[in-house]
Parts: C-alpha cells; sequence; structure tokens
C-alpha cells in the first residue's frame, strides 16, 4: 500500500486497509514522518483532514517499540480534547487499530460515574483519551498515574483555549513525563496557542495544510 514505507507495523498496515483507507491525506504525508521521528509537532489542520489518525496511528508504533512493555503498568499515550464529543470520536477511531494490538485505551469525560471510570483506569491501560477536566478528577482520586506517558496529544488546542481549560491542560502535562513527545493539533494558531506550544512542546516542527 501507499502507507508502506512509514514503517508501520504489518497488522497496522492491515487494520488501515481494513478501514478502507488507501492513500494518505495531505496531513497525513507530511506529519507522519515527524511523529515516528520523536519529534515534537504542531500541526495547523482542521477537522475531516485525517488528523486523528495522524497521531493514532504513529501513537501505536510508539507504544509496541517501548524496550519493557508491561501491561498495567500505566498509560504510555495520552489524548486530550476539549469536549466529550469529540473523545469519543477520537476513543473510537483509536479502537479501530488498538483493538488488533491488544493495547487498551480508556476514555474519559464529564457527565458520567466517575466510579466506574475509576474502576476502569485501574484494571490498566495503555491508551487514555480525555478531557482536561475529568482526567484531573481521575489524578485526585489517585485511579492513574501519568508519570509513564511518553506520547501526549492536544487535540483542538485553540478551542482548548476558548473553553479556558488552559490552565488544566498545564496542570496534566506538569505530571507527565519531561522527556515525552508532544503533538499539538489546532484548527487555528492564534497567539495564546502560540504562547502555550512553546511552554510545553520542545523544538517543535509547525506544518500547517
Ligand atoms: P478526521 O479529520 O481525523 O476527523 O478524519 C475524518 C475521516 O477521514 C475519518 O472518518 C477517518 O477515518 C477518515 N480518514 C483518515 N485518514 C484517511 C485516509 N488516508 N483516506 C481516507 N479516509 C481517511
Amino acid at each position: 500500500t501507499s502507507f508502506g514505507h512509514y514503517g508501520f507495523d504489518d497488522i497496522l498496515l492491515q487494520a488501515i486497509a481494513k478501514q478502507s483507507i488507501e492513500t494518505p491525506t495531505p496531513i497525513q504525508k507530511q506529519a507522519i514522518p515527524i511523529a515516528l521521528s520523536g519529534r515534537d509537532l504542531i500541526a495547523i489542520a482542521k477537522t475531516g483532514s485525517g488528523k486523528t489518525a495522524t497521531f493514532i496511528w504513529p501513537s501505536i508504533s510508539h507504544i509496541m517499540d517501548q524496550p519493557y512493555l508491561e501491561k498495567g503498568d500505566g498509560p504510555i499515550a495520552l489524548f486530550l480534547a476539549p469536549t466529550r464529543e469529540l473523545a469519543h470520536q477520537i476513543y473510537l477511531e483509536t479502537l479501530k487499530y488498538s483493538k488488533y494490538f491488544k493495547l487498551k485505551t480508556t476514555v474519559l469525560y464529564g457527565g458520567v460515574s466517575k466510579q466506574q471510570q475509576c474502576k476502569e483506569l485501574k484494571a490498566g491501560c495503555e491508551i487514555i483519551v480525555s478531557t482536561p477536566g475529568r482526567l484531573i478528577d481521575m489524578i485526585k482520586l489517585k485511579a492513574t498515574k501519568l508519570n509513564r506517558v511518553s506520547y501526549l496529544v492536544l487535540d483542538e488546542a485553540d478551542k482548548m483555549f476558548d473553553f479556558g481549560f488552559g490552565p488544566q491542560v498545564l496542570s496534566i502535562v506538569n505530571h507527565v513525563r519531561p522527556d515525552r513527545q508532544t503533538l499539538l493539533f489546532s484548527a487555528t494558531f492564534k497567539p495564546n496557542v502560540e504562547d502555550f506550544a512553546r511552554t510545553i512542546l520542545s523544538d517543535p516542527i509547525k506544518i500547517s495544510i
């Protein structure tokens, strides 16, 4: 397939083919090699561009490349989204690929019982998809630790700011490994997002579709 040269695992290539996805979108062409290289990334891209898969596929490679992948040691990838709808959408998209690797994905957002989410987190997972507020609740409840997270994605970062989640996101980032890889996706790149990116990303490559 035209995804062959990325060095993705055969199982991942087959999972992509099962979705009838044949050729990478423009953002995927530009961003996947950067994501796989381990560099931080700022991608200015809108919904419908294929941005979700752009961070999901390399996250699977990232997790499977961990030298000591002991299941149950805590999440390795964290995807933050501004709304429960988006978190749920990312979760469903992630499952399409993570299920073939027996990687557990947990989705967290407000408005539903914390107890069930707590239980799920304590049972262990490799990937968390969450809105900022509910993840902070879970950290406070000691339901999960982020000290093993080495792949962090902020999706729709501009909305995250418009909704006033900046301080919450910063507090979450402080629980994540400093040597993490960080990928920031935003439909627009306003000064507040730019300042934020400068604080939490390290020498990022910026692409704009
Ligand atoms: P997104 O921009 O991430 O919301 O993705 C929009 C839709 O495009 C989703 O349903 C994806 O499954 C689909 N998609 C992602 N990558 C590709 C691709 N390379 N070719 C065709 N469809 C894709």
